[in-house]
């Protein structure tokens, strides 16, 4: 197979699943059209940066092998290169090459009010050009338009870096920022999605010039990324018109509940108060089920940034997501990080980690992009479909029907997804999208959930409905047991589940109790010791 055919498949290949029977590996990251004026990046008919491909490649190889997608190095070389030789490295099949990792954020100066989570990678940015390790920041900061809400830019001051803090879940791509770097001399930091930095990292390894100015990649943990449709949809449903959003703030906190429970904030084009929405009101923004997702994602399996000299994530833990502030997981893979961090550790509150925390903080995502890859990979195979190079293999080992069954479905919902939205947007309904996506989504549900939990479900569903309405609001989920009396339908997990008919002790507070409640037929009341309820 020529060099030229790894770009041309990579950004068009055949796939029975996709909607057209092609589908696009291409994340959009710009790498090629910073490297080859053939190559165009632009928003595709999902709303997602591709690369456009003419004729009169000028050194095929030079772009396939800073592709993410078409390079062979993978991560564990590139990590390896990096980092593995530093004393103290240790190598974990999901983190990658690390020093340590930690949970925690930044105490001091409202970064961590201002960012996403615990508000580091900010602040750990704003030290490295405090300390003089770096004279600029190439990040993504506000865009000039609409259609281009978020764009890469470069700030040089902590104040400039201030304004660009927070997760864009949104297009972006690099070729014009690498033009700049490459033209003006100085130190930087570059912050990026894994993808993003393995291709800076690909580009350091064939350009001295850019392996001299960029200096550290600061890496964030990645599920997925948007098409611009995500922001689109979050922004219509919260009721603005398409024509009146502005911009979209996708991490818009609400102090006093979990850090999950964020909201959506969008700004009109009209002017006036912007419009504040909890994203679980929202019908696009269950990550689970991966609306408007690149389907390059569906084929990375890097998501902890193992390139990165430090990556940052959310503490999806339950120890650490009710602080409605925000908690960072931090992956350090660079000494030189590590000494920074331990320089100005009195900003910080932060919790020594290990590799098992860290993966639980991501466990869907590493399902999804390992076994799930796997799956992926497999089915193309069988069909004999061009895929690119992953260090996952091909398999089906060790993955039950039923999880077969659930990624395939996770595909229809994505590709859905694109085709519902398209359809609102040409009726002018956003009904329209829901109606669409009703079917497939119920159809999931029922693959994805065992069949004990929908038993469960339906139980539960069916007490709510059989009981006085008096007696349902005073429905109560009980996290830690309590003593309580009149009829009940307990589930102590997903296995077990009675009916208990005399005052009785609940003692449901157990580490492998996942959806745990009790529902009282006689409503609790005050006298009644249980220890959180909702
Ligand atoms: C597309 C995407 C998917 C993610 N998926 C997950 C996930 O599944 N699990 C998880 O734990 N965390 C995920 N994250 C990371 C998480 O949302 C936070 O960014 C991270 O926890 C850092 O928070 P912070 O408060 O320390 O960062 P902040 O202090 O808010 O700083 C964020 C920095 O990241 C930069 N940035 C924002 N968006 C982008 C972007 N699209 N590309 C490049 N740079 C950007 C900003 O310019 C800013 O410098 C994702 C982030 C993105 C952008
Ligand atoms: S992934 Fe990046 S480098 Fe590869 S084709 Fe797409 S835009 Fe170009
Ligand atoms: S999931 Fe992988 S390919 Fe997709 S944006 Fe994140 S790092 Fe890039």
């Amino acid at each position: 197979m020529s060099d030229l055919n790894v770009m041309e498949r990579v950004i068009s290949s055949p796939d029975a699943d996709a909607i057209g029977g092609y589908a696009t590996y291409c994340v959009g990251c710009g790498t090629c059209a910073f490297l080859d004026p053939a190559f165009t990046i632009a928003k595709n008919n999902d709303g997602c940066y591709q690369a456009f491909m003419q004729s009169g490649i000028q050194n095929p190889a030079k772009v396939e092998s800073a592709c993410p997608f078409a390079s062979s190095a993978n991560e564990d070389v590139i990590g390896n290169d990096l980092f593995g030789s530093q004393a103290g490295v240790q190598h974990d099949q999901y983190l990658g090459y690390y020093l340590n990792a930690y949970v925690g954020y930044v105490s001091a100066d409202g970064w961590r009010s201002r960012g996403s989570s615990g508000g580091m990678v900010s602040w750990l940015a704003s030290k490295m050009l405090e300390d003089g390790l770096v004279d600029a920041v190439v990040h993504v900061k506000d865009g000039p338009d609409s259609e281009h809400m978020y764009t890469y830019q470069v700030s040089h001051s902590v104040e400039e870096l201030k304004t660009g803090a927070k997760s864009k879940y949104y297009p972006v791509e690099m070729s014009e920022v690498l033009a700049y770097v490459r033209k003006h001399e100085g130190r930087y930091l570059f912050i990026g999605i894994p993808c993003f930095v393995k291709a800076v990292r690909l580009l350091r390894r064939q350009d001295p010039v850019l392996n001299e100015r960029i200096r550290y990649c600061i890496g964030l943990v990645c599920g997925h990324l948007k098409s611009d449709f995500f922001a689109k949809s979050e922004a219509w449903e919260s009721g603005v018109p398409l024509e009146d959003i502005a911009r979209v703030d996708f991490r818009h906190k609400t102090p006093g509940s979990p850090a999950s429970d964020y909201a959506v904030e969008v700004k009109r084009v009209s002017g006036g108060e912007p419009v504040v929405t909890r994203t679980a009101e929202l019908s696009t923004t269950n990550w689970g089920l991966g609306y408007f997702k690149y389907n390059a994602c569906d084929y990375c399996d890097d998501v902890l940034a193992e390139t990165a000299d430090v990556t940052f994530g959310d503490a999806w833990i339950p120890k650490y997501v009710n602080d409605g502030e925000g908690c960072n997981v931090i992956v350090v893979r660079n000494q030189d990080v590590q000494d920074l961090i331990d320089a100005h550790r009195d900003e910080l509150v932060l919790h020594d980690s290990d590799s098992a925390e860290v993966y639980q903080s991501q466990a869907g995502g590493f399902r999804h992009r390992r076994q799930g890859l796997a799956y992926r990979l497999h089915v193309h195979q069988e069909r004999g479909e061009w895929t690119p190079t992953k260090r996952v293999k091909p398999s089906l080992d060790g993955i039950s029907e039923q999880r077969q069954k659930t990624y395939a479905m996770r595909t229809m919902l994505k590709n859905e997804s694109f085709a519902a939205y398209r359809e609102a947007v040409e009726t002018e309904d956003f009904n329209v999208f829901k109606k669409h996506m009703k079917p497939v989504e119920k159809e999931y549900a029922h693959v994805s959930v065992p069949f004990k939990k929908r038993v469960l479900r339906k139980a539960k569903q069916l007490v709510k409905t059989a009981l006085p309405a008096s007696a349902v609001k005073n429905i109560k989920i009980l996290r830690g047991g309590g003593v309580a009396s009149g009829i009940y339908l307990t589930a102590r997990s997903f296995h077990t589940f009675v009916f208990v008919a005399s005052p009785t002790l609940v003692p449901i507070k157990r580490t492998d109790v996942v959806d745990a409640f009790s529902i009282a037929y006689s409503a609790f009341n005050d006298e009644q010791p249980y220890v959180l309820s909702a």
